[in-house]
């Protein structure tokens, strides 16, 4: 072979090597590429199919007819010796077992909230009604816990932080945790130190006022959570009443609803920082319970609770219902 073909085979060989590696590397990168494209497709599927599972396809809810009622009650304390906002173990137990003949089902107020906003996926209670319980009494823990129990009852109770385990006649820690545990108790805040609002706006300033009301309603709903180990999603607002300030703050601080005092149903399209409840006074006779919770007029039920007559009425429907139980409830 003369040197100039030599040089010449060499030159086409590297010139085809070349050509080889240029290929088989385009190949790779192309193969590359494609894996992951593949890749990205599939991640796009999965994401997809969540997405459509949690967002857009909402988990099925019962429908709820537009004039379903849920009927808040707000009690204070049970006591043989009622004052205005506490009525007797007796007549609790009237009140309960007058629900129960009357088909309702009782429901915590997160539950009430979620079965009308349409998250409620077991069978709709023909009739539901929520009992709530205000300040934190001991009598909750002695006399309304074993009712709970007896009559397969629930319970929402609003403490306020300061007072539990600090005085005679109020509910302890192991208290609250019991009824926790047992299933049949929601617990949530009613601020740390129970400030009238109206009181507060007449010696602070407006500033003043909204950092103590935020205070209030975030260290309550952080103390109950770290002492009970729970997820503390509402509040009721000390005396019952609210304003703009208060609901936004409420909602600010993590709560998912809010509750006055307001002798109305609780109905579809109910405001979540607003949810009414009724008073039960010392005045709140058996008959007058059936009153609200029937919707029947409501010229009894106004909250404060007025006129003998009416009262005499519910003695009398309250002593007509005989109960078993009532003596070993008496004793506090
Ligand atoms: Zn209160």
């Amino acid at each position: 072979m003369k040197p100039k073909d030599f040089f010449h085979s060499v030159g086409w060989g590297i010139a085809i090597a070349a050509l080889i590696l240029t290929v088989f590397e385009a190949g790779q990168i192309t193969w590359e590429r494609w894996l992951e494209r593949k890749e990205q497709i599939n991640r796009k599927a999965i994401e997809t199919a969540f997405d459509r599972r949690i967002f857009v396809f909402p988990p099925k809810s019962q429908p709820l007819p537009p004039d379903y009622a849920v009927f808040v009650l707000c009690y204070h304390d049970f006591s043989d010796n009622p004052q205005k906002w506490s009525i007797t173990p007796q007549r609790l137990e009237a009140h309960l077992q007058t629900l129960k003949a009357l088909g309702f089902t009782f429901l915590t107020v997160s539950e009430a909230v979620d079965l009308l906003s349409g998250r409620w996926r077991n069978s709709l209670p023909k009739r539901a009604v929520v009992i709530t319980v205000d300040d934190g009494f001991q009598s909750a823990y002695t006399v309304l816990f074993p009712l709970l129990k007896r009559y397969g009852a629930k319970a929402t109770l609003f403490v306020y932080t300061d007072w539990v385990g600090k005085r005679r006649g109020a509910l302890t820690w192991e208290q609250l945790r019991e009824m926790v545990q047992s299933g049949l108790v929601e617990v949530a805040s009613h601020t740390v130190t129970h400030p009238y609002p109206r009181r507060l706006k007449r010696s602070l300033s407006y500033q003043q006022y909204r950092n103590r009301i935020k205070w209030e309603l975030e260290q309550s709903k952080k103390e109950l959570e770290q002492r009970l180990g729970i997820k503390v999603s509402g509040v009721a607002y000390p005396g019952g009443q609210v304003d703009g300030t208060m609901k936004s703050l409420a909602k600010r601080a993590g709560y998912l609803w809010a509750a006055v005092i307001n002798p109305e149903p609780m109905t579809v399209g109910f405001d979540r920082y607003a949810i009414p409840r009724y008073g039960v006074s010392s005045d709140t006779t058996v008959a007058m319970l059936k009153t609200w919770v029937t919707k029947q007029p409501i010229q009894l039920a106004r909250f404060g609770g007025r006129g003998k007559k009416a009262t005499k009425t519910g003695e009398a429907d309250a002593i007509s219902v005989n109960l078993p139980s009532m003596a070993r409830n008496s004793r506090r």
